[in-house]
């Protein structure tokens, strides 16, 4: 068995893995494959409405949402964000924390204006920016909760008039949040949800139709709640190992206990990083993601060498981004608690060997 500290595509639970695996040759003793069975059958149909069910139970979504399974990953939906909610002539804003963020400004200048309210690009993003007026005027305030590169992660959402739509790939499922508090919540299944194929929406009804743009169907928000995600072929599998996924993380407690486990599994982490000489952490103390934790070396020298021990033991996917460098240790709610123990004994063990 590997340690996956993978970023994503990332670490999924086994019993998911080994459940989805049966599925592929005879789902729930039907004699068919998952694989092979139409969308419209009531055995699918029962998938979906579960997904959906397990959604809204463990985010506590409450009425006046409607919850998608779309394709085309997040970045996608950081074009049918604006797409749907910013009218011709308006202006969005956005809070620029990370390549991510940056990527959905850039879709956004297809369709208005857009002001970026804050940015900590200077510092190539090592802090979440706090000190900014979202405007008033605005369609929409965008945010990413977790940038999944740099390692940081938004602790307290702000406060909004306008709709507050966040991009939550990295983090969604990790921790207790208050849907009623955004208009759109967006994420690629696939860093905590579930395998690649597909991605959550969760969007709040009332804030649609408003932009007086014609919107074609598979990009129209309205017409795939109308479809009840079925507008076309859906992603089956994905979102039946998603299925499968939030299942797993209901039958562990749900949300808040996870968040309990994944605030342990970050704290164990984050003392070893800065109890050991050999290593440090970049991003500021208070903005430090429970997901994706960053770290370098204090000597570049040695970061191969523990690359390689990392390799010894079984630790898989911690090289860092390639443009931020060093480590990253993602640790999502399938990464079990002794998987981080073993890469804290890697880092003792090599502080150890170049004392
Ligand atoms: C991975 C990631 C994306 C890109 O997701 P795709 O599904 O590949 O489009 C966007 N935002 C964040 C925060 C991510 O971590």
């Amino acid at each position: 068995m590997k340690h996956n500290f993978g970023a994503g595509p990332g670490i999924l639970p086994h019993e998911v893995l080994k459940q989805a695996a049966a599925s592929v040759v005879d789902l729930n003793g039907i004699g068919l494959s998952i694989l092979e069975i139409s969308h419209r059958s009531v055995e699918f149909e029962a998938i979906l409405e579960e997904a959906i069910k397990l959604v809204k139970e463990l985010l506590n979504v409450p009425e006046g949402y409607s919850v998608l399974f779309l394709q085309g990953g997040a970045s996608t939906q950081f074009a049918l964000a604006p797409y749907n909610l910013l009218p011709d002539g308006g202006k969005a804003a956005y809070l620029e924390t990370g390549v991510w963020a940056n990527k959905a400004l850039k879709e956004a200048k297809f369709f208005g204006e857009t002001v970026v309210v804050a940015t900590s690009k200077e510092s190539n993003f090592t802090y979440i920016p706090k000190d900014y007026v979202i405007p008033a005027d605005a369609a929409y305030f965008h945010i990413t909760s977790n940038n999944t590169i740099y390692g940081t992660q938004l602790q307290e959402f702000p406060i909004s008039s306008i709709p507050l739509v966040c991009d939550m790939s990295s983090d969604i499922f990790s921790r207790i949040i208050n849907v009623a508090d955004f208009g759109l919540i967006y994420a690629g299944a696939q860093k905590n949800m579930g395998p690649a194929g597909t991605t959550l929406v969760i969007v709040k009804d009332d804030i649609l139709g408003k932009t007086g743009r014609k919107i074609p169907a598979m990009f129209n928000y309205q017409a795939q709640i109308e479809g009840g995600s079925m507008y076309n072929t859906p992603p089956c599998f994905a979102i039946y190992v998603s299925m499968l996924t939030l299942k797993w993380l209901k039958s562990k407690g749900g949300v808040a206990a996870i968040e309990t486990e994944n605030t342990a599994k970050a704290a164990i982490l984050y003392d070893e990083i800065e109890r050991n000489p050999i290593f440090k952490t970049v991003c500021a103390k208070e903005d430090r993601s429970k997901m994706n934790v960053c770290f370098v070396t204090e000597n570049p020298e040695h970061e191969k060498p523990f690359l390689k021990l990392c390799d010894e033991k079984g630790i898989v996917g911690i090289k860092g981004h390639r443009s931020v460098g060093g480590f990253r240790a993602s640790i999502y709610n399938a990464l079990p608690i002794t998987s981080v123990h073993v890469l804290i004994e890697a880092m003792q063990e090599f502080a150890e060997k170049n004392k």
